[in-house]
Parts: structure tokens; sequence; C-alpha cells
């Protein structure tokens, strides 16, 4: 038998699906009321409704519920030893569990009062950018009271589910840290549905003993993942029998078999390769899970309001990281915001140029505007589209420049208007839709990323909201050089790189001598080569100086002029000439790094990423220098860092 529980005007109604119908019970009847009175009345119960209905529905026209919708008590548990292998391997661990996995059937306690029906919209938990999904199937018991033998637990199983373990999973990699349960990582929602199918419905698909239930999980109609209920290691029964030792049972209560192996996102995921990962949930994902004799469940993603924040508690004995104080000669104040340049020529300017603190522009002609880049999170871009609106109220943004392809000038992409058309280099676009999904962000908010890294990659990027974010690819893409009539105004495009990253725009307004630098200028703040090579980004400050600007508007850091420029080009031959005679000497590129005196450069924010520099350059100066992960080379820094403040 199939047992629904829909919506009605009269309230939540049960009753028992044939064909296409459900026939129901009258109003104020419930399915754990039903299930409380034993198998055989639930049995019986159901014979009598298929004869004499109190009220007969097409199935197509009633929005199902929840089977039991708000049960007493659920347990999710880890059936699947799989599931947990693979996960390990998806966090850059061994396959191999350790002993206890074989030894006890894991389980949570989940929560019972965001239990939705299997059609239901389902909201991001607040403040997740990784929302995740997983395949399990939900096991229903009559009760039974404590101490179960496996074959008791077995006699108390009155139906089954298809359950959808709703997860977020950065929340979960802080629950995780916590080391005291799951959390907020898994309270959000979890879906059961859409019918409650008797163990006597689904004998077709038990052989020897064991439920072989094919499932499927897909996303807007791509397959993530497939596999079946016979590969469950430890048994429902079993993990019933489990939790019963010395805990009385109750009707409706309902385990979840934990999720059937590749069946949820995570799975696919490889923290030491993030660009190669799908990405996580979205508003407006359609989640599909199918289960064999179970049927299918369909559920939209919907965003949801960020959370209320709370204030940290002070740390005994944490150190204060010293006052970031940049430090480079500004024309025009460097207060967060816009400012007017030139004529008709605005920076919006983000102090203190540190990582994500970028800076944006905006050219203004007749009727039309051009923007230079967005900002890193929604919010920070919003911010600065309502800043400019008095100017693009009667000068509508038509074209928009990304410099490069680097987060904090392409994340507010998303939030231009559909007729704004992107545009951007040919090796920019490429990153921008190759490289890591923005939500991976994330990773360097949430995840536990060692004693070093860990407080200098909340310090860095734990102001900014990696949640809800799409990239935006450009309409628009060019080789070397653009022009762009601007309302009447010229604007060339050059770009310049590879240097900061594999193509790297300046947008030069010549009427008025301002250029937009993007981030192959950093003023006050050290510039960081991701790409290389150097002697180009050397180049390509040559070739900046000879458009003479009066302006130079950096991609991180106050609004200077040419001397700006000049004194990223000292920086680059300095670090070139230096990791060139390290590498002579026989130095790793570490020992270099430790060795370095950074004379006057030593007083520009971000000094670390010397680090990355001098990488940089033995790569490029012997090949055989090994790979190091974005998350490597980040360590790398942030131990840098701490080891010059330990010194000083
Ligand atoms: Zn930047």
């Amino acid at each position: 038998m199939r047992w629904a529980t829909y919506r009605a005007a009269e309230g939540p109604l049960v009753g028992v699906v044939f064909d296409d119908a459900i026939h129901a019970l009258p109003p104020g009847a419930t399915l754990i009321d039903l299930i409380s009175a034993g198998t055989e009345a639930l049995h019986e119960a159901g014979v009598r409704v298929q004869h004499s209905p109190h009220s007969v529905v097409a199935l197509a026209d009633v929005q199902l519920m929840a089977p039991i919708p708000r049960p007493p008590v659920v347990r999710d548990c880890l059936c699947f030893l799989e599931h947990m292998r693979n996960c390990q391997v998806a966090l850059g661990r061994s396959r191999e569990l350790s002993d206890v996995w074989y030894r006890a059937p894991a389980f949570y306690f989940a929560c019972p009062s965001t239990v939705i029906g299997p059609y239901d919209d389902v909201a991001i938990a607040p403040g997740s950018a990784w929302p995740d999904f997983e395949l399990e199937v939900g096991a229903v018991i009559a009760g039974g009271g404590a101490d179960l033998t496996v074959e008791q637990a077995e006699q108390q199983i009155v139906g089954y589910t298809i359950f959808n373990d709703w997860t977020a999973r950065d929340h979960q990699m802080l629950d995780t840290q916590l080391s005291i349960g799951q959390a907020k990582g898994k309270d959000s929602a979890l879906t059961l549905g859409p019918f409650l199918v008797t163990p006597d419905e689904l004998a077709p698909y038990c052989r020897d003993g064991i439920l072989d239930l094919r499932a499927t999980a897909s996303v807007n109609g791509n397959v993530v993942g497939t596999g079946s209920t016979a590969s469950m290691d430890w048994s429902f029964a079993e993990v019933i029998s489990y939790a019963s030792r010395g805990v009385p049972l109750y009707p409706g209560e309902v385990f979840g078999s934990g999720t059937v192996p590749t069946c949820t996102l995570v799975e696919h995921l490889r923290v030491n390769e993030l660009a190669s990962f799908r990405g996580w949930l979205h508003d407006g994902d359609v989640v599909t899970l199918e289960v064999e004799g179970l049927g299918h469940i369909r559920q939209t993603v919907r965003a949801s309001a960020s959370p209320v924040p709370l204030t940290a508690r002070p740390r005994p004995g944490a150190i204060e990281p010293p006052p970031r104080l940049n430090r480079a000669a500004a024309r025009f104040p460097f207060t967060r915001g816009l400012h007017a340049i030139a004529d008709r020529v605005w920076a919006w300017v983000l102090p203190d140029g540190g990582f994500g603190w970028s800076n944006a522009g905006l050219v203004a002609g007749d009727g039309q505007s051009l923007l230079v880049d967005t900002l890193f999170d929604a919010q920070l871009t919003r911010e600065m589209l309502d800043a400019l609106a008095p100017i693009t109220d009667t000068a509508p943004i038509r074209d928009a420049l990304i410099t490069h392809s680097n987060g904090d000038h392409t994340h507010g992409a998303m939030l231009l208007d559909p007729s704004v058309r992107i545009v951007a280099a040919e090796a920019t676009a490429d990153e921008i839709a190759h490289d890591m999904a923005p939500e991976m962000m994330a990773f360097f908010q949430k995840a536990d990323l060692g004693p070093v890294l860990t407080t200098y990659a909340r310090d860095r990027f734990g102001g900014f909201d990696f949640g809800g974010i799409t990239a935006r690819q450009p309409e628009v893409t060019f080789a070397k050089e653009y022009s762009l009539d601007v309302g009447g105004r010229r604007v060339d495009i050059y770009n310049l790189g590879p240097a900061h990253t594999g193509a790297d725009a300046v947008a030069h307004v010549p009427d008025v001598g301002v250029l937009f630098a993007g981030d192959l200028m950093f003023f006050g703040c050290t510039p960081i080569a991701w790409a290389g090579p150097i002697d180009n980004w050397v180049a390509a400050c040559d070739a900046m100086l000879t458009l003479d600007p009066e302006i130079v508007v950096p991609g991180h850091g106050p609004v200077g002029d040419a001397d700006g420029i000049r004194g990223v080009r000292d920086y680059l031959r300095f670090v070139m000439e230096y990791a060139d005679s390290a590498h002579r000497a026989g130095h790793t590129f570490l020992e270099a790094a430790d060795r370095i005196d950074l004379g006057e450069f030593a007083t520009w924010l971000d000094a670390e990423r010397i680090v990355a520099n001098i990488y940089r350059r033995y790569c490029e100066i012997d090949t055989e220098t090994p790979q190091l992960s974005i998350v490597e080379l980040f360590t790398r820094m942030a131990e840098w860092l701490a080891a010059r403040t330990k010194r000083q």
C-alpha cells in the first residue's frame, strides 16, 4: 500500500493511493495514529478506505505533504560506508575508514520541525554558500519500545519513503570542527515523500532478503549519481536495534539510510582541484530524486535571507594583528565609496586595498556609461550600483569592462542588467568559464585549513558573502585591443597580460588622461603574480607609462599617478633579480622567501605575497619547480607572515 498525506481546505488529510487517486480518511486521521495501532490495523484501515472512502481525489490535483509531516524523532544514519569513503576522498583524505565505522552504525538526531513535502520549494540554509542534497531512503517504524533485537526491529518497519537530507556543506565544515555533532549543516530542511510505501508493496525488489531499490539523483535534469539500497553495509533493522538500546521507540519515528553513494554533490568534490567541481546548488536549481518502488520527489531550491549576525567572543591569549595602513600617496582621499576624479569619470574605492578590497570605475558620455569592473560580492556591488544611480539614471551602463578574471572584479557582474554588454579579453572569458565556481571561496572561510592558514584565511576572506553568486560570461571578447565609443567619448582598452592573471586589461580615457589599470596596479599593497610571466608585467608597466596618464586608478589601493606605476615596476624588477640570484645560489623558493629583505617594499600591505611572486619566478626559470595548489600557496604565504611577525 502507498499512504499519502496531502493539504486540503480542512487541514492535512490522509489516504491510500489506488491507481492515480487518493482514497481519503475523514479529517482528523493521521498516519501516526494509524501506525500506532500496529501493522495489521494499518493494513485493515487501508482496505476499509479503499472500499468506503470519505472522499476520492485525483493524485494530480493535490499538494502532497510529507507522509508523516512532523515525525516525533528523526534519526539519520550512515548505512552506506562507501558514502563516507567518497566524502573522505572529496576532502583530500584517504579512502580508508577508521575502525569505529565497522563496529557501530553512525547516526545523528535530525530536525523534525523542518520536514517538508516532496514537491515543496526548499530554502537554502541562511548564510550557506554550499547547499547540497543527499538521496536517502527513510524507514518509518510502528514503535516497539526499547532494547529491540534485530528481528524485532525488522518487524517494526511499517513503510519506506524517499528521504532528502538537505545539507549546508559549509556550515557542516564548522559543525565538524566543533566536534559535538551535526547542527547547522543539517537542520534547514528534510524532505520525506512522496508516499509511505508498506514493505509488502516492495516484495518484488527483495533479493535474498535484501531490498534492492535502484536510486537516481539529478539536478536540472543532469544525473549526479545512481546506486542501490542493496549496497547498505548496515541494515535498517540493525540501526533501529542499536538506537533502541535503553531508549523506547515510538510510532512514526523515521530512520534515514544515509546517502546512497554518489547521489550527492559533495562526493564529486576534490578539494585539491576546486576548479573541477560543478559548484553547489543555486536559487532556481531543481533537484529530482527517484527510487524504484518509492516514486520520485522534485523540488526547487530557493535563496533565503542573510542570517542574524552574532558577535564573536574574545579569544584569551589571541594576538591582535597589527593595524593595516595603506601608506601609498593618494591623489584623492582614500575613503570607501565614490570619488569624482576627472570630468565625468569616477573611481569607486575600497580601502584598505587588501584581498577582495578592490576598486572599480565609471566613465560617462552622452546618454550612456562604461563600468570598469564589479566587486567581490553582491552586497558590495549593490552598494556601488546604488551610489552610481544618480549618474547612471541619465547615462545608463551600456558596457562593463571586466579587467581580469579574479572574483573581486567579476562576481558582481551577475547584478548588472542583462542588457549590459560585458567586455573582457578572450583569456579572461576563458578563465571565468573554467576557474572554480564563485561560491568555492567559502572554503577559505569555513574549512579547517590548519593552525596557520585558518586564522589567515578567516582574517582575509571572512568579511565577504560568497553565497548565491553565479559567474556571468562576457558577451564581447577581444584578443589585444578594443576601442569603445561611450556616448561620444573614446575609451581604449589594452590587454597587457598575461601577468597578474592570464589576461589583464587596462582602460585608457585619453580626453582626461585617466588610466584604469585593473590588478596590473596595486598601490600601497603588494602585487601578486598568479600567472606571470613577471617580465611581461614589467613590459606592461612600460606600456602604461607610454600612455602618459595623469591619473591612475589601481585595482587595489588609493588613486595615484604614473609614479605608482614606476613603483610597481621597481618591485617586479626587484623580485626578478632577487629570485634569479637566489636560484643561482641554490636556494629553494621557500628559503629565498625566508631570507629576503624587502627594503622599501616592506611597508606595502600583504608583503607575504612575496612568497607567491618568488614561487612564480622560480616556475619561470626552472620547469622542475614542484606545482603548488592555491591552498598550498596560501599556506606558505600565511606561514611566512607568521614567521615574520614573530621575528619582529
Ligand atoms: Zn583584485
